[in-house]
């Protein structure tokens, strides 16, 4: 199919982005346009405006902050797998990002996009929900900084306000693994299961699990109270609302979760 009208513009600052969103309630940013374009396509998504932020090229980074990592909204998958400073203090973000989509995916999206974009799937999204990661936005009144707790509010809903965009996103240095579960090479997660050790403590959390990612605390809370990683696992489906598609019932979602939590937390 193809997509209803709209405008283009592309923006050259993060303010000149903000400033073209307010011009019209249904403008959208574009980013990679590796989730937009599917849905403008498909007609799930019919903005009146796109503005275009792929060029701001200011916003693909990695930096130290002290005991933290920023990293640019605009900042590629691809260049999340090779970032030395990743690889050398939260390898979890590019063991994640290597395992998105195929390569042309990993070359044009985007971790802002994809966090922004709100899909229960996105390996991303997990990730920082587990590493409890700051996500910075920008809109008309200024800057605020979004816990990621806070962030997922519903299947491809965020907290991010119409004429807000993501800037930047903050994460600890911390060890981490992700495992992925997928029923053909290059695919979404069936399930996917991220652990990692934040400030002394393990934290857990599950992509495709629900309609938003989602921590596995009954999992955490069972570690903290000194159980074995297979008996913490036996809790990974515990609060959960694992759906069932084509590609798995709810039941084998649950399984799923339980094996891959167990092989997590031994991995770590
Ligand atoms: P876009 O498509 O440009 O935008 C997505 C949404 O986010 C839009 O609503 C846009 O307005 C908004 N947005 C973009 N940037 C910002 C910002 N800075 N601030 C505020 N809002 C913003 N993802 C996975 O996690 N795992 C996979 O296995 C996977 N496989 C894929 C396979 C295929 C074939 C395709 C096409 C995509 C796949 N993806 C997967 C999705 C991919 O990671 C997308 O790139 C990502 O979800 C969106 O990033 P983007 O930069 O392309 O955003």
């Amino acid at each position: 199919m193809i997509s209803t009208a709209f405008e283009y513009a592309r923006a050259a600052t993060v303010d000149e982005a903000v400033a073209l969103l307010g011009r019209d309630e249904d403008a959208k940013l574009l980013a990679g346009g590796h989730s937009l374009i599917p849905a403008l396509r498909l007609r799930f998504s019919r903005p009146s405006l796109l503005v275009d932020i792929g060029r701001l090229d200011d916003l693909r980074f990695v930096r130290e902050d002290g005991d933290r990592l920023a990293i640019g909204a605009l900042t590629r998958h691809a260049e999340l797998v090779r970032d030395p400073l990743l690889t050398q203090h939260c390898a979890v973000i590019a063991e994640a990002a290597a395992l998105i989509g195929d390569p042309q995916v990993r070359h044009r999206g985007t971790i802002g996009g994809s966090v922004a974009h709100g899909d229960p799937a996105s390996d991303l999204g997990t990730i920082l929900l587990t590493l409890d990661a700051e996500l910075v936005a920008r809109g008309p009144g200024g800057e605020r900084t979004i816990p990621a707790a806070e962030f997922f509010t519903g299947p491809f809903d965020t907290a991010l306000e119409h004429q807000e965009m993501l800037t930047e996103i903050r994460v600890p240095k911390a060890t981490g693994t992700y495992l992925k579960h997928v029923r053909r090479a290059h695919d979404w997660a069936t399930v996917g299961v991220a652990a990692a050790r934040v400030d002394g403590r393990m934290h857990v959390g599950l992509t495709s699990m629900g309609p938003t990612p989602l921590r596995a605390r009954s999992v955490e809370a069972a570690l903290a109270d000194g159980a074995s990683p297979a008996d913490a696992a036996a809790h990974a489906a515990d609060d959960t609302v694992p759906p069932t598609d084509s590609s798995a019932s709810g039941e084998y979602r649950a399984h799923l979760a339980r094996v891959l939590v167990r092989r997590a937390l031994e991995r770590l």
